[in-house]
């Protein structure tokens, strides 16, 4: 099952990392997703390799899973 992180309105697993913007499965809020480098916390740019997506970050020069990210999530209206 693909990695899903946990909504702040419903609090289920409904937002997928792999979007930028992402609504949610459960309650179909809309969230923007902005991954942070846990070395760092810079802002990580996202990366397609063999159709997954990754992040990676510029100022460590690393290839961060989407698990090891953080992401700041932040309602849309
Ligand atoms: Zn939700
Ligand atoms: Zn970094």
């Amino acid at each position: 099952m693909a990695f899903m992180l946990q909504c702040p309105s419903c609090e289920q697993e409904g937002l997928d990392p792999r979007h930028s913007l992402s609504q949610c499965t459960v309650c179909k809020d809309n969230f923007s997703l902005e991954a942070h480098c846990p070395q760092c916390d810079g802002v990580l740019e996202r990366v397609q390799a063999c159709g997954a997506v990754d992040f990676f970050c510029n100022s460590c020069n690393n290839l961060v899973s989407k698990r090891s990210a953080r992401f700041v999530i932040t309602k849309v209206a």
